[in-house]
């Protein structure tokens, strides 16, 4: 056992822990802002401590489990096998209640290098800044960014009246229609999604985001062009129906397969104000499905049968109560 009073704090701020991340630890403290936070749950991982992760978890995070005894034993098993060198910050930045930090971290498990950089995002809820989600990549990156994390937008979830709601039609393509979307695939990206609708950013209008997967050859699938659908309309869905496992970033942490028709036509405006039809199918005709239901006030879980459907409520109703003050 070491003691860590004496030895510096593995966050690399260069204090020794007592007078540096133990006062977090302890809760007798709370980080002042998301890069003090985003520091203590690394010496928190350094030094084995589960508990403060948990803590500091945001309940909306698409890591956050029900399950707090199997969330900390994995947390717990990945300090273990890990061995956490040293810390380097790229880049901080915070807007209101959001903010950002990209850092590498150098580690190794079982003697092999495991360095990873990561960007993480960050919001303050109840003010308190909390970890909601992380971008990996292997090794030392600095050159990966944060992209602009000034445009991200809180995101509304389960339980939200927005989310029920039929969204109103774009009458001109102005500045403000111009921004709205510059922040909705900010926060798409943000938050690894594939699709948005301006009614999960809290705004009740006709616009969807899409950026399907693509195959890569052999099965692999990689993130497609990002196309925007303003005032869309669907036709000709095909009698030919599939199943495929949808989520949802209103809907964190649950998935289920979802049947719909294989393929459909849409109609609709883009961004530059030309109009545009198109059939689809395969993963675009899914993505589009999913975001146009968001226009109408309808959920993926609402295409469910009742029987699976209920088999979620109650995760569903956690979620909300979770996410409800957000
Ligand atoms: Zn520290
Ligand atoms: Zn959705």
């Amino acid at each position: 056992m070491i003691n860590y009073s004496e030895k510096l704090c593995p966050c690399g701020r260069g204090e020794p822990y007592e007078q540096c991340c133990k006062r977090f630890h302890r809760g007798d403290d709370l980080p002042e802002d998301a890069l003090q936070l985003m520091r203590s749950r690394y010496s928190a991982y350094a030094l084995n401590l589960p508990e403060y992760l948990i803590k500091t978890t945001h309940p909306a995070s698409p890591y956050y489990l029900e399950n707090k005894f199997a969330w900390k034993r994995s947390l717990s098993q990945r300090s273990k096998e890990s061995s956490f060198k040293r810390l380097e910050i790229l880049d901080f930045q915070e807007k209101d209640a959001l903010a950002t930090v990209t850092f590498t971290a150098f580690v190794s498990k079982d003697e092999a290098d495991a360095t990873f950089t990561e960007i993480s995002y960050f919001e303050k809820f109840k003010g308190r800044w909390l970890y909601l989600r992380g971008q990996l990549y292997r090794g030392y990156a600095p050159e990966v960014s944060a992209g602009d994390p000034l445009k991200i937008m809180p995101l509304a979830f389960y339980g939200d009246p927005i989310l029920q709601k039929e969204a109103d039609p774009v009458i001109e393509i102005d500045a403000s229609a111009k921004l709205l979307i510059e922040e909705m695939i900010e926060t798409m990206k943000a938050s690894s999604g594939i699709g948005i609708a301006a009614p999960q950013v809290h705004r009740s209008l006709r616009i969807f985001i899409a950026q399907p997967p693509v195959e890569f050859g052999e099965g692999k699938l990689g993130p497609g062009e990002i196309e925007v659908y303003i005032n869309p309309k669907l036709s000709h869905p095909s009698e030919e129906m599939c199943q495929l496992e949808e989520g949802c970033l209103s809907i964190p942490t649950i998935r289920a397969m979802v049947p719909r028709p294989k393929e459909i036509t849409i109609e609709y405006t883009t961004s530059d104000g030309s109009l545009k039809q198109k059939k689809t199918s395969g993963w675009e005709a899914r993505v589009i499905q999913h975001e146009y239901d968001h226009l109408d006030g309808v959920l993926f879980i609402d295409r469910l049968d009742p029987k699976e459907r209920a088999a979620l409520q109650k995760r569903l109703d956690q979620l909300k109560e979770r996410t409800q003050e957000l």
